[in-house]
């Protein structure tokens, strides 16, 4: 009997994010040198007190409530109230395993189409897809930071069908062009005219470097939702804690997503959620600025050594990642262009064509986080005195990989 896949799970690849961290590895342990600049993962270590809180509560072994454990709850809806000044009672959270799953059960269970912004995360596509929710990408430009304009959302809203149900989402700092949106108070404004939802994807929000993060739940609190989790802050991708702070105006939509949830992986694991009350209650306020210090410091050493005639990048704001544009014409598409820099220099990255843009398009993301973060962040005594000396004793990698490349493209 013959196991017969639906068309559009059949259409879905793995996801490039996780195939690229599997190959590189891979070429690892074939012997081959490979700079890791291809997968997005945080390299340091998850704070002393919140593993303690893990190993504290690792005997607790029953299940929880399917929307998440509500000491948790309570302390991310403070937490939300002091970073966006919006009230997101403990009611309106549901607990996930890692934000990706917060995202795919929006689209699961909305009925409409979705806008988003390129570059946008390589997941949004395919999860909008396996819900049935038609994509339109918006295009952005560098000289707006690549966010849209609040015209350009207004024309794409126009295109799609001002009547239609319609979620945007906003990706502020951005996998993967690591830049802020300067926009969101023009972008709010536009949305709440024409009255669509906003999914503010908020994963990076604590590695903005300039610290003057703002949601755009500021400015449209009534129909944003907000997604964030541990995984990149504080290192914790592996333990895939995520949640999902819904608006109080939508809070009948939460019971659709609970039941999603108890239908799929019930609940998360118990021991993770009642560490992860440690991770919201406290604000961790040195040890982010240190992470934020070392990741801002690396991203300008990438930016300053990678830009040239041949390279072009917009400088990193947040997050850890860089999305330069390689300047040629032998290349037909940044697939390609990836796969000869990784087979010639041992550099891994994603082509861009994987956040939205047009395959021609010859734009790459590059995560700069292949260093040893325990050592580098353990060897942080004064975060003003990150200097190239110190990258290139702690981030050795990131350094040879930005010089293997920066050559590469002096012959292009
Ligand atoms: N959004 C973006 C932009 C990301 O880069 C990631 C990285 N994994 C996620 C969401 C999902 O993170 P998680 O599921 O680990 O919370
Ligand atoms: N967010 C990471 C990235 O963009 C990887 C984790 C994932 O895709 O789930 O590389």
């Amino acid at each position: 009997m013959p196991f017969k896949v639906k068309k559009k799970i059949l259409k879905l690849k793995e996801s490039s994010t996780l195939v690229i961290n599997e190959k590189s590895k891979e070429l690892i342990s074939k012997g081959k040198k490979i700079y890791q600049f291809g997968f997005g993962q945080s390299p340091f270590p998850v704070p002393d007190t919140i593993v303690d809180s893990l190993k504290k509560n690792a005997y607790r072994k029953e299940y929880l409530p399917i929307q998440g454990l509500p000491e948790l709850r309570e302390e991310i809806s403070k937490y939300l109230l002091k970073r966006t000044g919006n009230d997101y009672p403990k009611e309106n959270i549901l607990i996930t395993p890692g934000s990706k799953e917060a995202m795919l059960l929006i689209h699961l269970a909305f009925n409409g189409e979705i806008i988003i912004p390129a570059p946008g995360w390589v997941s949004y596509e395919p999860q909008a897809e396996i819900g049935s929710n038609k994509v339109h990408w918006l295009k952005t430009l560098r000289s707006n930071n690549w966010f849209p304009t609040s015209q350009e959302l207004e024309k794409k809203i126009k295109s799609v069908g001002k009547n239609k149900n319609l979620i945007l989402i906003l990706n502020s700092p951005n996998n993967p062009s690591g830049t802020t949106c300067n926009n969101l108070m023009e972008l709010a404004k536009v949305a709440k005219k024409y009255k669509i939802l906003i999914l503010s994807d908020e994963i990076y929000t604590d590695l903005t470097f300039s610290n003057d993060y703002s949601s755009i739940s500021k400015f449209y609190p009534e129909l944003t939702f907000i997604t964030s989790g541990l995984s990149k802050w504080c290192g914790a991708g592996g333990w895939r804690l995520g949640f999902l702070a819904v608006p109080k105006k939508l809070t009948e939509f939460l019971r659709s997503l609970k039941s999603l949830a108890s239908e799929s992986y019930s609940t998360v694991n118990t021991p993770t959620q009642y560490a992860s009350i440690e991770a919201y209650a406290n604000d961790h306020e040195l040890y982010k600025l240190k992470v934020r210090a070392i990741l801002k410091a690396v991203g300008n050493y990438v930016y300053e050594n990678l830009k040239s005639n041949k390279i072009l990048i917009a400088p990193p704001q947040g997050a850890f990642y860089l999305m330069p544009e390689f300047k040629n014409k032998k290349y037909k598409t940044s697939s390609q262009l990836c796969e000869t820099i990784l087979d010639e220099t041992g550099v891994a990255m994603l082509p861009g064509s994987d956040f939205g843009f047009k395959p021609s398009k010859m734009l790459t993301r590059l995560s700069y986080t292949d260093f040893d973060g325990f050592e580098f962040f353990r060897n942080v005594t004064n975060c003003r005195q990150i200097d190239d000396e110190m990258i290139k004793k702690f981030a050795p990698n990131v350094v040879e990989g930005v010089s293997k490349l920066s050559n590469w493209a002096k012959n292009l």
